[in-house]
């Protein structure tokens, strides 16, 4: 049963529809045949009902013959009678059968003329008029029928009544004919065969006529706008011709239809195909690097930029980690704290350093997002990320420029101000003393005058590399401008160490510098002021240890000056 039922899906529309046109064909021709021969059957049984009783009327006429004109006492004359017309065709047995009042009036009769079997006698007591079919001794089919003889005053020009001391009515005897049907049973048999050759010729010629009417319906509805539709699908498949259309059908609505709404999903996938290009010409052309992973940070597509900048090609990249690119600089917590924010909002962005495949490390301000599904999972990570190297390099230019002097990389006067504000402050939170030390080089004019300005401003930085040399890490040095320096000394224990300081310098300064071809020696004028004791804020204390710079001058320069 199941592989029928599979076997009938596998059929094809057009075998399905030829099965059941032709299937109920067949059902109805097979009904209508056996109808048609029913009614030919009863035909011939009428036929065959009628041949017999008239058969048995005429033998009774016979009788009736026999009666009237007074022969009928003679056992030999009824005799000849039954042989006489036992010979017409078609008739097996013929035989008269007497009443029970007959037999009463006028002796029992011949042998054969007494009922054989219960047929007769039902006929003889009942008066009706009995058909049987049988088989004779010679096993052909046969039919019998057996006419009562009813007592009238009148019965078929004779009056009963006369001879027969009998009632109106009562059955005085029977004729019991038998006639072979063979001949109308073979006929019925030939026109059985003839019917059901003609059934099979007409079933033949429609199966025919229907194959290809079934044909050249479903060819002109189904097969061929199918067919263009599916050309189409494969030439737009083929090509990715976005552009191209399927014909519509105008007179097949629904493959007409099919194609209508086809050609909307064409469009919408042209429109879509249109968008997609976008996001690639996009994606290619972007100046920032693209990274799209997916949920389990495997990498899925990255764009022309993120070679730029990382030097890894995307076959490099597949499938891999974006932690390929870690530089070493963040710390575990850097990218927890980052993973937790993108889990929780979506997104991420900062500055981060990485390393190129040179292994050159660099910086990148990176923006990280998610793509959920709509279970709301994350399926992707995309990753857009710039190279700020070169940025937070001309910041860095732009901070060094506002806070050093570009001479000598030394702190400038804004820079060295803020630091000794809060070293002031952090003196005073923790009770400990600064000493600032304000330096002018003595006749520094004449260089300029003698060597020239470069040649100066090559001085200027060998001053301040030997500065460098006379303090501590801690201390801050700064170009005040001109040929002034001014020294920090942060929490000093005692003026004495600014003194100490001072005197290094001085000591440091007897060694010439080499600036070209030649050797100078240049000597400091140096004030000191001391906070708190001299002042507790930044501009009186620079103010004072000016004043002492002066002193120093007037007292024959190379030499130290406390503020006094
Ligand atoms: P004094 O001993 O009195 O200090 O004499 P001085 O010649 O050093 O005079 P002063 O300190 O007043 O002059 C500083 C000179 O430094 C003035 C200027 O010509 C020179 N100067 C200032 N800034 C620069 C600079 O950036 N480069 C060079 N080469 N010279 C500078
Ligand atoms: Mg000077």
């Amino acid at each position: 049963m199941k592989d029928l039922i599979n076997g009938w899906r596998a059929t094809g529309v057009q075998e399905k529809l030829h099965i059941l046109i032709q299937g109920t064909l067949i059902i109805l021709f097979f009904a209508l045949t056996e109808w048609m021969l029913d009614r030919f059957d009863e035909q011939v049984d009428r036929a065959a009902e009628v041949r017999a009783e008239e058969t048995a009327n005429g033998l009774i006429n016979g009788m009736n013959m026999l009666m009237l004109t007074g022969q009928i006492s003679d056992p030999e004359n009824r005799r000849m009678l039954l042989s006489k017309m036992s010979q017409s065709r078609g008739i097996i047995e013929l035989r008269i059968v007497r009443g029970r009042a007959v037999v009463e009036q006028f002796g029992p009769g011949l042998p054969e003329e007494a009922p054989v079997d219960d047929m007769d006698r039902e006929v003889l007591s009942s008066g009706r008029t009995l058909f049987r079919e049988l088989t004779d001794e010679n096993g052909r089919p046969a039919l019998r029928v057996v006419v009562p003889f009813i007592a009238k005053q009148d019965f078929r020009g004779t009056n009963c009544m006369l001879c027969h001391i009998t009632e109106a009515g009562s059955v005085n005897g029977a004729a019991s004919v038998t006639i072979d049907l063979s001949e109308e049973l073979a006929q019925l048999a030939e026109i059985e065969d003839w019917m059901w050759i003609g059934h099979a010729a007409l079933q033949v010629l429609l199966l025919v006529v229907i194959t290809m009417f079934v044909r050249m319906v479903i060819v002109r509805n189904i097969t061929r706008p199918i067919g263009n539709l599916q050309q189409a699908m494969a030439e737009i498949q083929r090509d990715m011709n976005l552009s191209r259309r399927a014909d519509v059908d105008t007179n097949n609505p629904d493959i007409g239809e099919m194609a209508k709404n086809f050609n909307l999903l064409v469009e919408k996938l042209e429109h879509a195909n249109e968008r997609l290009q976008l996001f690639v010409k996009m994606f290619d052309n972007s100046g920032e690097a693209i990274v799209i992973t997916d949920a389990q940070l495997r990498i899925i597509a990255v764009n022309p930029a993120f070679y730029t900048i990382t030097q890894y090609t995307e076959e490099e990249v597949i499938g891999k980690n974006p932690n390929i690119l870690r530089s070493g600089r963040q710390d575990e917590k850097f990218y927890q704290a980052m993973w937790r924010a993108i889990n929780e909002t979506g997104m991420w962005q900062g500055e981060i350093w990485n390393r190129r495949k040179s292994g050159e490390i660099y910086a990148e301000w990176l923006s990280i997002g998610t793509v959920k599904n709509a279970h709301d999972e994350i399926i992707n990570y995309i990753a857009l990320f710039s190279d700020i190297t070169k940025r937070k390099e001309a910041e860095a230019r732009i901070e060094h420029l506002a806070h050093y002097d570009s001479l000598t990389h030394l702190p400038n006067r804004a820079l060295f101000s803020d630091r000794l504000r809060h070293a002031l402050l952090a003196g005073a939170r923790h009770n400990k003393k600064s000493a600032l030390l304000f330096l002018d080089l003595d006749k520094f004019k004449s260089v300029n005058d003698t060597m020239g300005h470069l040649a100066g401003d090559m001085l200027l930085q060998s001053v301040a590399d030997r500065l460098r040399s006379c303090v501590r890490e801690s201390d801050t040095i700064c170009r005040q401008g001109g040929d002034e320096f001014m020294i920090l000394l942060a929490e000093v224990g005692v003026a004495a160490d600014a003194e100490t300081v001072a005197r290094k310098i001085i000591a440091a300064m007897s060694e010439p510098h080499r600036i070209g071809d030649r050797d100078l020696v240049i000597t400091f004028s140096i004030g000191i002021s001391i906070c708190p004791d001299d002042a507790a804020d930044d501009e009186t204390l620079i103010k004072h240890a000016d004043d002492a710079m002066y002193a120093a001058k007037e007292s024959g320069r190379n030499n130290y000056k406390f503020f006094a």
